[in-house]
């Protein structure tokens, strides 16, 4: 699903065959997930193929490396570059772009002795949005900042996600909404979090969190069209109260909430400011003008 026999990715400095490329099962990264990594999305907008904020990615991806110190030396240009090499390459338009920075065999704990990376991408249907969400409230909390470096996005972190997304399953929901270690609301195993209350759109400040992309995008959509959006440590009992709520993220874009432990939002989502942010998220990953966008 992920390749095909034609299917080529970048690895070390070369274009392979996925078939034939292969790593080293006493990578360190495999054993401690002492890696770290990006999702991207390109989309097919009106003027090409559009890798949608590659600058930012790549700066975070950087920052990751740097935050868990495993020296990777690319530049957000080159990295920008062979991105969009591999979407050529693959005939890709609208998809998903995995960037792998992992380390060496290495079965000790101290520093990498040497770095591998690869970018693979895949085809990723266009923007859905219409589905909700069924969310609980999980019992695995975001690990404790003082733990691990909350603004990278490191391998190992989503053991945490991985958990909570199985057991929202489990539990017959569609989605996780975590907390941190002081008990506020986080965000979702690999999105996040955003509520509606009395024209107002809340979300959880930096610290427990994924500094996201897409959080970022929303947070320039609301000043761009005006939307007051508050930035704020709350209890999800502050839910129940709630008008609306939605999730967002590279892979989620901007996804509806239709209920958080089965109670239901108040507002119709096509109501809802979420849908407002929605409507003009989309506009702005296919490079649409979003200014007949009604509020
Ligand atoms: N939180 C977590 C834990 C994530 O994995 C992601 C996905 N990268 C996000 C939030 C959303 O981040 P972004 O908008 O940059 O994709």
């Amino acid at each position: 699903m992920y390749f095909t026999p034609s299917t080529q990715l970048y690895h070390n400095g070369k274009f392979v065959k996925a078939t034939e490329a292969s790593t080293d099962l006493y990578s360190q990264t495999l054993h401690y997930g002492y890696g770290v990594f990006e999702g991207i999305r390109a989309y097919k907008t009106v003027n090409g193929v559009k890798i949608f904020k590659a600058h930012e990615h790549y700066e975070r991806l950087l920052k990751s490396c740097a935050l868990v110190s495993i020296p990777f030396n690319y530049s957000i240009e080159d990295l920008t570059q062979i991105s969009y090499q591999v979407l050529e390459r693959n005939n890709l338009k609208d998809a998903y772009i995995r960037p792998l920075v992992y380390c060496a065999p290495n079965m000790t704990l101290s520093a990498p002795t040497g770095v591998s990376f690869m970018i693979a991408a895949w085809e990723w249907g266009k923007y859905h949005g219409l589905q909700s969400l069924k969310v609980c409230v999980s019992s695995f909390q975001r690990p404790n900042p003082k733990s691990v470096k909350m603004e990278a996005k490191v391998c190992g972190h989503y053991v945490n996600s991985i958990m909570a997304t199985n057991e929202a399953k489990k539990r017959g929901f569609d989605e996780a909404l975590m907390l941190d270690m002081n008990g506020f609301v986080a965000e979702g195993p690999g999105a996040n979090f955003f509520y509606e209350k009395d024209g107002v759109l809340y979300t959880p400040p930096l610290g427990s969190i994924l500094p996201g992309i897409t959080r970022q995008t929303v947070f320039e959509i609301c000043r761009e069209m005006d939307l007051p959006l508050v930035e704020k440590l709350f209890r999800p009992e502050e839910l129940f109260e709630a008008d609306s709520a939605f999730f967002c993220g590279t892979a989620a874009e901007v996804v509806a909430i239709e209920s958080i432990e089965g109670q239901l939002f108040s507002k119709p989502w096509k109501q809802s400011m979420g849908a407002v942010v929605q409507e003009a998220y989309k506009c702005i990953v296919l490079d649409k003008s979003y200014s007949y966008v009604i509020v």
